[in-house]
C-alpha cells in the first residue's frame, strides 16, 4: 500500500531526578551532601532508510516516547542518560509539527536529526551547598522531554516529474527511457502508485523521473484521483507535460493541456510557475495535421515542445536529450527548510497567565508551565533574546510579582533551573 501522509505522537524522555543524598561515614556526624545528577531523557531522532518507500508503517504504530534519563544517585553518581529513539523514515519525508504547520526537518539528507530533545536531568542537592546553606535537603527534578503531534509527509525527490490525463502514455514513457517498469494499460488509472525511474543517458549523466498517477479535472479540489499524488510534484525542479495529440480517447490536446495547468495552479502557486515542457506522445497515432496545429499553440506559449511515440520510442532520446539541457541551468531539487519554533508575542502579554513565585533560603523560584516553551528558545548567550525573555518576564507580571515579594538587587531568580541576577 502506498502510504505518503501520516499523523503520530512523539515525546523525548525527561530528564532523570536529581538526588538528596548526605555523605555519611563511620564516626563522621553529618557528611555534606553527595546527591547527583539525574541523566538526560532520550532524544526523538529521525534517520532516512532507503529500504522504506512509503510511510505505511506509520498506519500501524502512532507514538513513540524515548526513556526518561536515571535520577541521580548517592555519592555524587550521575544518573545514566537513556538512550535516543532512531524513527527510520523514507527519503523524502517533511516533517511538520501538527499544531502549528511549522516544518521541523526535512528527511532528504542522510544525517541523522533530532526532532524533539530529551529533558536535561535535574541538579542533585550536592549543587545547592552554599556557605550559607550547607544541608540542602532539596535536588532538582529533571526537566521535561519536547513533545510533539507531527504531520509526516513523503514528497518524493525527482528532478522530473510527468503530469498528464490518464492513458497519455506517461507510465509507458518513464519505461523506455529508463530500467523502472510501471504498470501500463490501456484504460484508466493503471497507474496508483509514483514510479521513481533513473534515466541514464551518458556515463555520469543522470536524472531521477518520477511517474505521477494522472490528473483530471478537479484534482486539486480532490476530486477522484491525482491531487493527493500532486504533492510528488512539488519538490521538481522541472515539469514534463505529456498529452496525447492523437486524440484517439476522444479528446482535444489544447484542452487537456489547459486543464491540467489549471488543476497545477489551483493546487499551488508555485507549482503553476515551475518550468515545463511540452511531450506531445502517440504522434505514431497522429496526423501531421493534428501535430503542427499543437506544435503552433505551445510554441506560443513560448514552451519548447517535443513530438514523440513512447510506444516506438520515436523521438525519446531527443526528449530525455532536452531535460537534460534543461536541468543543468535549473536549481536542485526543492528542500524545505526548518523553521523555528513561533514566538509568542511578549508585547501583547497580559497578565492573566498562571504562575507561581516562591522562595526557599533566599532563592526565588518562578514556575509556569507555559514558560517552558519560551524558556528553550532562549538563546541564553544572545543580547536580543535575554531582552525578549526580559520583556516577556515584565509583561506577564512576573516581575512586578518579585517585586511585591521584596526581591533585591542582585538575588537569585531560577527558572527552570536556570538561575539568574535580579537586577533593576
Ligand atoms: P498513463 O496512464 O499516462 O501512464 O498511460 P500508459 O503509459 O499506461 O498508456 C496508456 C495506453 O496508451 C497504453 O495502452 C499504451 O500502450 C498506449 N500508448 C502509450 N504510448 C503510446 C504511443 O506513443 N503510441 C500509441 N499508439 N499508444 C501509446
Ligand atoms: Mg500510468
Amino acid at each position: 500500500m502506498f502510504v505518503d501522509e501520516a499523523k503520530i505522537f512523539v515525546k523525548a524522555g525527561d530528564g532523570g531526578d536529581g538526588a538528596v543524598s548526605f555523605h555519611r561515614e563511620k564516626y563522621v556526624a553529618a557528611g555534606g551532601p553527595d546527591g547527583g545528577d539525574g541523566g538526560k531523557g532520550g532524544d526523538i531522532v529521525f534517520q532516512v532508510d532507503d529500504n522504506l518507500s512509503t510511510l505505511v508503517d506509520f498506519r500501524y504504530k502512532r507514538k513513540f516516547s524515548a526513556q526518561k534519563g536515571e535520577n541521580g544517585r548517592a555519592g555524587n553518581c550521575y544518573g545514566k542518560s537513556a538512550e535516543d529513539l532512531v524513527i527510520k523514515v523514507p527519503r523524502g519525508t517533511v516533517v511538520r509539527d501538527a499544531d502549528t504547520a511549522r516544518v521541523i526537518a526535512d528527511m532528504s539528507d542522510s544525517e541523522p536529526v533530532v526532532i524533539a530533545h530529551g529533558g536535561k536531568g535535574g541538579k542533585g542537592n550536592a549543587h545547592f551547598a552554599t556557605p550559607t546553606r550547607q544541608i540542602p535537603r532539596f535536588a532538582k527534578p529533571g526537566f521535561k522531554g519536547e513533545s510533539f503531534n507531527l504531520s509526516l509527509e513523503l514528497k518524493l525527490l525527482a528532478d522530473v516529474g510527468l503530469v498528464g490525463f490518464p492513458n497519455v502514455g506517461k507510465s509507458t514513457l518513464v519505461s523506455v527511457v529508463s530500467a523502472a517498469k510501471p504498470k501500463i494499460a490501456n484504460y484508466h488509472f493503471t497507474t496508483l502508485t509514483p514510479v521513481l525511474g533513473v534515466v541514464k543517458i551518458d556515463e555520469g549523466k543522470s536524472f531521477v523521473m518520477a511517474d505521477i498517477p494522472g490528473l483530471i479535472e478537479g484534482a486539486s479540489e480532490g476530486v477522484g484521483l491525482g491531487h493527493e499524488f500532486l504533492r510528488h510534484v512539488e519538490r521538481c525542479r522541472l515539469i514534463v507535460h505529456v498529452v496525447d495529440v492523437s486524440g484517439v480517447e476522444g479528446r482535444n490536446p489544447v484542452e487537456d493541456f489547459e486543464i491540467i495547468n489549471r488543476e497545477l495552479s489551483n493546487f499551488s502557486e508555485e507549482l503553476s510557475k515551475a518550468p515545463q515542457i511540452v511531450a506531445a506522445n502517440k504522434c505514431d497515432m497522429a496526423t501531421p495535421e493534428q501535430i503542427a496545429e499543437f506544435k503552433e499553440y505551445i510554441e506560443k506559449l513560448g514552451l519548447e515542445f517535443y513530438e514523440i511515440s513512447a510506444a516506438t520510442t520515436q523521438g525519446t532520446k531527443e526528449l530525455v536529450n532536452a531535460v537534460w539541457e534543461k536541468l543543468s541551468g535549473l536549481p536542485p531539487i526543492k528542500k524545505f527548510e526548518a523553521q523555528p519554533m513561533a514566538r509568542i508575542d511578549a508585547d501583547a502579554l497580559d497578565n492573566s497567565r498562571a504562575f507561581e513565585v516562591t522562595t526557599e533560603e533566599g532563592i526565588y523560584f518562578v514556575e509556569a508551565e507555559w514558560l517552558w516553551d519560551i524558556m528553550r528558545t532562549i538563546d541564553m548567550d544572545d543580547y536580543e533574546s535575554l531582552q525578549y525573555f526580559q520583556r516577556v518576564l515584565r509583561n506577564s507580571g512576573i516581575i512586578d510579582k518579585l517585586e511585591q515579594m521584596g526581591i533585591n538587587e542582585g538575588d537569585t531568580v531560577s527558572i527552570f533551573g536556570f538561575e539568574f541576577d535580579y537586577v533593576r
